[in-house]
C-alpha cells in the first residue's frame, strides 16, 4: 500500500515563499511565438488563486521544449508564457530572467504575499535534467516549500520535479492530486465494462499500458499506427504503413496475452489505404486482406468503425489514448472523428490523455468538458496507467 499523499490542503502558506513546479511546456505559433493553446496555463489555476488568496509569494518554475543548455535559444524564454498566463490569471506577474542566483534571490526579497514571480525556462540549466544535487539545492534555496503541480512531467526524474524535493517540504498542488485522483479510480475501481481505445504511433509506449489492462478492461480496440504492427504481426500485407516490423514478437506475445485473459482484443478488419499521403490523397477502403505492397494504412476502416463504437456504446468507463489514423490529414481522419464523437456521446466515465489525441478532439470541434477528465499528461497518464510509482509523485508521500 502506498503512502497518501501530501496536498495543499494541509499546509498553511500565508507569508511564505512557495515555489510552484507548473507544466508551462505550452505550443507556441512558429510564426510569432505566441502561446497557441491555453489549457495547461488553465489547468493550474485552481492552484495558483488558491495560493495567491493566502497570501502565499508564489514563485513559479517550469520548461519549454527541448532546449540544449549550451545554447538557450531566444525562442524558449517564458516571457510569452509569462504575457499568456498573466492574462489567464487576470493579474500582472513578474518574469525573470534566471532561475538561480543573487537577481532571483533579489527579486524574491522583494516580494509582497500574493505576487507571482515566474523563472526562467528550468532547461536551460545544465543540472535540470540531470536532477543534480547542486542545482536542486539553489532552486530550494528560493523558497520554504515546494508544491508540484506538473502533472505532464511527474514521469521525470528533474530537479524541479524530484531533486528540489530532497531540500523543502514537499506538496501535490491541486491538479496533480486531481489527476492521480481520477486515474486511480479508474485503475483500482471502473464502472464496468471498460473499454481501452488505443491507437497513435509508438507500440513501445503503449505496451505497459495494454498489459496493465489485460486483468482489468474487458475489450480492448486498437487503431492508428499500431494496427499495421499487430497485423503485420499476424501474417497480413501492409505495404508501406507505419508499422514496427522488428516489434512483431511483442505484437504476438500481447495477443496472447489478451487470449489468456478472455479479454476482447479487437484489430480493425478492414482499413483505409492510400499511396500517397496528402489532402487530395485518392482513398480506398479494403478488407485487411486486400492491402496491396505499394499501399499505406492511414485509418481503420467503415466496418471497424461501426464494430468499435457498439462495443462502446456498451461501455460505462471509457479510455482513450492515441489517434486511429493519421487524423492530420482529412482523408485519413474518419476513424479519430468517428471515434471522438462516439466517446463524446457515451455516458459512460471517459478518460482521455495524450497531445495528439487532445489536438484531434478540438480540431473536430468538440471541447474537453465533453469528458468526464481530459488529463494534461500525456506520457505521464499512459506511465500513471501502467502501474507505475512515477519519481514526481513518489517525493509527494508522506514518509511513514
Ligand atoms: P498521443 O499524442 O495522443 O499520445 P501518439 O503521439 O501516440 O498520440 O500518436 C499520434 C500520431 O500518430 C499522430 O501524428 C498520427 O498522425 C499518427 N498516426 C496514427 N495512425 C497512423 C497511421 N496509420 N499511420 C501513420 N501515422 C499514424
Ligand atoms: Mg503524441
Amino acid at each position: 500500500m502506498k503512502s497518501a499523499l501530501k496536498t495543499l490542503r494541509e499546509v498553511n502558506t500565508q507569508g511564505k515563499r512557495v515555489l510552484v513546479r507548473v507544466d508551462f511546456n505550452v505550443p507556441l505559433d512558429k510564426k510569432n511565438g505566441e502561446v497557441q493553446d491555453m489549457a495547461r496555463l488553465e489547468a493550474t489555476l485552481p492552484t495558483i488563486q488558491h495560493l495567491i488568496q493566502e497570501g502565499a509569494k508564489v514563485i513559479l518554475l517550469s520548461h519549454l521544449g527541448r532546449p540544449d543548455p549550451k545554447n538557450p535559444i531566444e525562442e524558449l524564454k517564458l516571457n510569452r508564457v509569462a504575457e499568456a498566463f498573466s492574462q489567464c490569471l487576470g493579474k500582472p506577474i513578474k518574469k525573470l530572467d534566471q532561475c538561480i542566483g543573487g537577481d532571483v534571490k533579489k527579486a524574491i526579497e522583494q516580494m509582497h504575499e500574493g505576487d507571482v514571480i515566474l523563472l526562467e525556462n528550468t532547461r536551460f540549466y545544465e543540472g535540470e535534467e540531470s536532477n543534480e544535487e547542486t542545482f536542486s539545492k539553489s532552486l530550494a534555496e528560493l523558497g520554504d516549500l515546494f508544491v508540484s503541480d506538473a502533472f505532464g512531467t511527474v514521469h521525470r526524474a528533474h530537479s524541479s520535479t524530484v531533486g528540489i524535493a530532497k531540500f523543502l517540504p514537499a506538496y501535490a498542488g491541486f491538479l496533480v492530486e486531481k489527476e492521480i485522483k481520477m486515474l486511480n479510480e479508474l485503475i483500482e475501481n471502473p464502472q464496468k465494462p471498460l473499454v481501452l481505445l488505443v491507437g497513435g504511433a509508438k507500440i513501445d509506449t503503449k505496451i505497459g499500458v495494454l498489459e496493465n489492462f489485460f486483468g482489468k478492461a474487458d475489450a480492448i480496440l486498437v487503431g492508428g499506427g499500431l494496427a499495421p504492427t499487430f497485423l503485420y504481426a499476424l501474417g497480413h500485407e501492409v505495404g508501406l504503413s507505419l508499422c514496427e516490423k522488428d516489434k512483431k514478437e511483442v505484437a504476438n506475445s500481447i495477443l496472447d496475452e489478451a487470449k489468456a485473459h478472455h479479454v476482447q482484443f479487437l484489430i480493425p478488419e478492414d482499413v483505409v489505404v492510400s499511396e500517397t499521403i496528402s489532402e487530395s490523397a485518392t482513398t480506398q477502403n479494403v478488407s485487411v486482406d486486400e492491402v496491396r505492397p505499394k499501399d499505406r494504412i492511414l485509418d481503420i476502416g467503415p466496418d471497424s468503425i461501426e464494430q468499435y463504437k457498439k462495443v462502446l456504446r456498451e461501455a460505462k468507463t471509457i479510455v482513450w489514448n492515441g489517434p486511429m489514423g493519421l487524423y492530420e490529414f482529412k482523408p485519413f481522419s474518419n476513424g479519430t472523428q468517428e471515434m471522438i464523437k462516439a466517446i463524446s456521446e457515451s455516458k459512460a466515465t471517459t478518460i482521455i490523455g495524450g497531445g495528439d489525441s487532445i489536438d484531434a478532439i478540438r480540431r473536430f470541434g468538440y471541447s474537453l468538458d465533453q469528458f468526464t477528465h481530459v488529463s494534461t499528461g500525456g506520457g505521464a497518464m499512459l506511465e500513471f496507467l501502467e502501474g507505475k510509482e512515477l519519481p514526481g509523485i513518489a517525493v509527494l508521500r508522506s514518509k511513514s
